[in-house]
């Protein structure tokens, strides 16, 4: 019975994890496979990074197109509130950018990767990243 259980308990998770394919996850298990190694979210960093790579120096964004207002086909300007919308998403894609300058200062390479670049052709992206990381250190 609590043999079962486990492994029911195994097979939920395993089905969770398949099913979180958060831009942000992809991200982070492709950087893991190939050897990199990075912290998150560190809060004293500027923007709140979501990938830290110190030994690149090194920051990563995986940015949502709608939250940061992407010039692709998953933007829309919602029809409803339009202008509190429109005021809120203007000021995350400036605070965006005063985040990387003052990264780009404190002498920080940064890379913003598109929810959308993370379509079919991302491990395409993705080795290219790592190959610029690799890049960095040579
Ligand atoms: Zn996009």
């Amino acid at each position: 019975m609590d043999v079962l259980n486990k492994e029911q308990r195994h097979y939920n998770m395993s089905q969770i994890r398949s099913g979180n394919t958060k831009p942000e996850i992809i991200v982070r298990k492709y950087l893991w496979k190939n050897g990199f190694r990075y912290r998150l979210h560190r809060k004293d960093l500027p923007g709140k990074p979501d990938i830290v790579l110190s030994k690149y120096q090194t920051v990563i964004f995986v940015n949502g197109c709608f939250w940061h207002m992407h010039k692709c086909k998953n933007f829309f300007m919602p029809a409803t509130n339009t202008d509190f919308w429109r005021e809120k998403l203007s000021a995350n894609k400036l605070r965006d950018k005063k985040n990387y300058q003052k990264l780009k200062k404190m002498g920080w390479h940064v890379i913003t990767i598109w929810e959308c670049r993370l379509n079919s052709k991302k491990e395409q992206l993705l080795q290219k990243i790592c190959n610029e990381l690799t890049a960095l250190l040579q």
